[in-house]
């Protein structure tokens, strides 16, 4: 059986990835399994940044955001010479599996690995809930609750002013944030990759919500990488009788204490990647699925389309 793991986390860091890290620490140890944390991702893997981990050493962290391993991205780990020194690096200590926590780029690197003999199990850490082999990934309940009490802020503020805030979410391409929040905020408009986004089409609506709804306010989120929402706002200004003002929350989405939720899902896929190592598995990726932990092969979760959200948008629509 196993004797020696590692645990990294790689990508954009997400609340949740802590509460991951000693799950997957205290539930190997007390399998009689040492872990050995890798700093900065895949880059300390190569440069040997690798250091044992004890069940006190990652205490006191499950209610931390970011990670105490560091994150970091490393284009060069593409490469199998790059990746044969971080190989050389893991087998000079011993360590023969890795947990690697990070979003779909480090299930990558998480199959290049396992191919070369170490065997990893990777874990979806990511606010943005695009990793399609779960229904939700490590850190998106917390990103979502902070949008949400942003989003509350501005309401009573916009409301006081007759104002239209345009709200730009993170979400990678991926809508979730966006819809969960317009969901949760009770957003007047959505706009996502699978919404699209048609800007004459939006301000006839804001202008019927202002002239005929009589609305005080009116909260328009939108994910990234859709339009420029400063760009926007002014546009709502100029054609609307609300007063546009436009707010980027940017990276304040990936900080804070995780939620419970986040922690418990990290605790439960944590465990997972655990039992899966034991069984001497690599190549996989953890998920919950219906409110259970399953397991599937990286290179099968990769090409998984994501599911559409139209039920979601449809509640979304009847509800304003
Ligand atoms: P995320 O894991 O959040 O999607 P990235 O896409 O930046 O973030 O990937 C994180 C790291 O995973 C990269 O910096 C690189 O070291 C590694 N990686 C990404 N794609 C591959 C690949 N095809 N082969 C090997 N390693 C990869």
């Amino acid at each position: 059986m196993v004797k020696r793991i590692g645990v990294l986390t790689s990508g954009g860091d997400a609340p949740g990835m802590n509460a991951a890290i000693r799950a997957v620490t205290r539930v190997a140890l007390n399998s009689g399994i040492e872990v050995y944390g890798v700093y900065d991702g895949y880059k300390g893997m190569v440069e040997g940044y690798i250091e044992p981990l004890t069940k006190s050493g990652v205490g006191d962290i499950i209610d931390r955001g970011g990670t105490i391993l560091g994150s970091a991205r490393l284009p060069e780990f593409k490469d199998e010479s790059v990746r044969a020194k971080a190989v050389e690096q893991l087998k000079k200590r011993g360590i023969e599996a890795i947990v690697v926590i990070g979003g779909d780029g480090s299930y990558r690197g998480a199959q290049a690995l396992t191919d070369m003999g170490i065997n990893c199990i990777g874990l979806p850490g990511t606010i943005d809930n695009d990793i399609t082999s779960t229904d939700f990934t490590i850190g998106f309940d917390t990103a979502l609750r902070t949008i949400v009490d942003a989003v509350d802020k501005l309401r009573d503020t916009s409301s006081s002013h007759h104002r239209c805030s345009v709200v730009e979410v993170m979400g990678n391409r991926c809508g979730d944030l966006a819809i969960w929040a317009g969901i949760a905020c009770g957003a007047e408009i959505v706009c996502t990759s699978e919404t699209g986004f048609e800007e004459s089409e939006i301000l006839e609506r804001l202008r019927d919500l202002d002239v005929i709804r009589k609305k005080r306010h009116a909260i328009v989120i939108i994910s990234e990488k859709m339009t420029d929402v400063h760009q926007f706002a002014r546009k709502v200004s100029l054609n609307t009788g609300f007063s546009g003002r436009a707010t980027v929350l940017g990276h304040v989405q990936r900080g804070g204490s995780p939620t419970p939720s986040d922690r418990v899902l990290a605790s439960r896929m944590g465990e997972k990647a655990v039992d899966l190592l034991m069984q001497g598995i690599g190549g996989q990726c953890v998920g919950i699925k219906n409110n259970r932990i399953i397991s599937t092969p990286i290179e099968e979760a990769l090409n998984i389309p994501r599911a559409s959200r139209k039920q979601l948008q449809n509640l979304f629509d009847r509800l304003v």
